[in-house]
């Protein structure tokens, strides 16, 4: 999914993920126009000690807490609440369902919406972070 954030030191909304004590080699698969580069298969080396912190592109304010992909994630993830429905229903965050996204109605019953392995998917994660 494409993340929403806004730093709240100075308006920018890009992170940057950098890792220390560590040095990473990565396949290169494709590059595009601007150096874009797809990356293929990563491998480590270094100390097991190689720490990973995520911080805002611009001024390099640290995400608090962020030391993992996984951590990133439920940066964003946790603030999520369900979707009201007009019928009183709900659309449920996959946080609550290990990624899955359900319908909830109003009497409590619950329908399986999209998996994560379906194709769709990205574009209802979108819906959480309008
Ligand atoms: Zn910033």
């Amino acid at each position: 999914m494409r993340y929403d954030f806004t730093c709240a030191k100075c308006g920018g909304n890009q992170i940057e993920e950098v890792v220390t004590n560590v040095s990473v080699s990565s396949v290169v698969i494709e590059i595009y126009e601007g150096g874009e580069i797809d990356y293929g298969n990563t491998s480590s080396e270094g100390d097991d000690c190689g720490e990973i912190l995520y911080q805002c592109r611009d001024c390099g304010t640290k995400l608090e807490g962020v030391e993992s992909p996984d951590d990133l994630w439920d940066y964003f993830a946790s603030n999520w609440g369900p979707i009201e429905l007009s019928d009183g229903g709900c659309i449920e965050p996959p946080e609550l369902n290990n990624g899955t996204i359900l319908r909830r109605d109003v009497h409590g019953n619950t329908m399986e919406i999209r998996e994560v392995s379906d194709d769709n998917y990205p574009e209802w994660l979108d819906m959480f972070t309008a």
